[in-house]
């Protein structure tokens, strides 16, 4: 089911509401082609915003925004060469590389979180594919964050399936692992593993009965048809992640990326607007790159679906001006914030 019945539904039911409660059903079940979702993302703007934002008000209450954060438990030295990321060892960002933080700092940093209101934990790390003692000490991470009663996150990179029943077993909740873009633009952006092996972790950790958060980046110098692309290989993932991050690339000296053409700011409106509608129950989450899109676009973002903002670049940083910002901006919209010291975004 897929873009040929929406237009069927335009014309047998003109009622909105009725239009979009169609619509979402359609979704549930979709196995959606390329050039359907560019149809989608082709429509009008405003048609594309209102389906959206209809769908977004039947599965999500109005003006919740949930409030993500990440502490990077181990940054930088990567060995993969993902063109946008400054983490990886090939390229001269800057980035100093550590080692994984002790259970004690870690501790210390979820008891800030959860002093602070948030229920979730996420801890990033710059790996290829830990090995199995990396997973048994990111285990023991995830248990002193359960213990403390809160939800834990993890992006690790890749995954064996018993590393993610290990994970799940000591009580990790969510995993972070993007798909960035459509195969066919996959090689242009990093050589160093294959699409195939994002969607072999992708199922280790769906068949763990971890939550799966999976989503991608948009401004890579991508053809309009890889973000249909990508956005149809999210909404197939069988079931859609629970947590879908979108990100517009932050050109950061030093990577292969950094001299790409920014994408139009509202063709990344579209891209949300369109996730909105392909993943009714997923949290759609404005992640990398939301500060430099603006105040007014972001505003079109939340209008277009979005419900989650990957927010703060320091864990729980008190007085940081890019959070106040954020509330202000919020508040300014009518929206509500909850914080969730989250996952998404991490590896990019
Ligand atoms: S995105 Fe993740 S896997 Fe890729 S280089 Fe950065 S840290 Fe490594």
């Amino acid at each position: 089911m897929g873009m040929g019945t929406i237009e069927r539904m335009d014309t047998t039911l003109e009622h909105p509401v009725r239009l979009h409660r169609a619509i979402s059903a359609a979704s549930e079940t979709a196995r959606w082609r390329v050039e359907e979702v560019q149809a989608l993302l082709d429509l009008p703007f405003n048609e594309l915003l209102f389906r959206a934002q209809t769908v977004h008000r039947e599965h999500w209450p109005a003006g919740d925004i949930e409030l993500a954060t990440l502490l990077s438990v181990k940054t930088g030295g990567c060995p993969e060469n993902c063109g946008y990321c400054p983490q990886s060892a090939e390229f001269d960002t800057g980035v100093k590389a550590q080692k994984l933080m002790s259970v004690e700092e870690v501790t210390a940093a979820a008891q800030a979180a959860r002093d602070a209101g948030a229920t979730r934990f996420c801890m990033g790390a710059a790996w290829r594919a830990p090995k199995d003692r990396d997973i048994e000490r990111v285990a023991e991470l995830v248990q002193a964050v359960k213990g403390l009663g809160l939800q834990s996150c993890a992006t690790l990179g890749m995954l064996e399936a018993h590393q993610a029943q290990a994970l799940r077993d000591a009580g990790l909740d969510y995993y972070n692992h993007n798909l960035d873009t459509a195969p066919e633009y996959y090689g242009d952006i990093v050589d160093t593993r294959t699409y195939q092996d994002r969607l072999d972790t992708l199922a280790h950790v769906r068949a763990a009965g971890i939550s799966v958060c999976c989503g991608g980046i948009v401004g890579m110098g991508e053809a309009p048809v890889h973000r249909a692309g990508l956005l149809a290989q999210l909404a197939n993932l069988d079931p859609y992640p629970e947590s879908v991050p979108i990100n517009s690339l932050v050109r950061v000296p030093g990577t292969p990326l950094a001299d790409s053409e920014p994408i139009d700011p509202l063709d990344f409106v579209r891209v949300i607007a369109v996730a909105r509608i392909l993943m009714p129950k997923a949290r759609v989450r404005l992640s990398a790159g939301r500060q430099q899109l603006g105040e007014a676009v972001q505003a079109l973002c939340f209008l277009a679906g979005a419900n989650s903002i990957f927010y703060g670049d320091k864990l729980l940083v008190t007085g940081n001006p890019d959070v106040e910002a954020d509330r202000q901006l919020l508040a300014r919209l009518g929206l509500r914030g909850h914080e969730v010291a989250a996952n998404e975004g991490a590896c990019e």
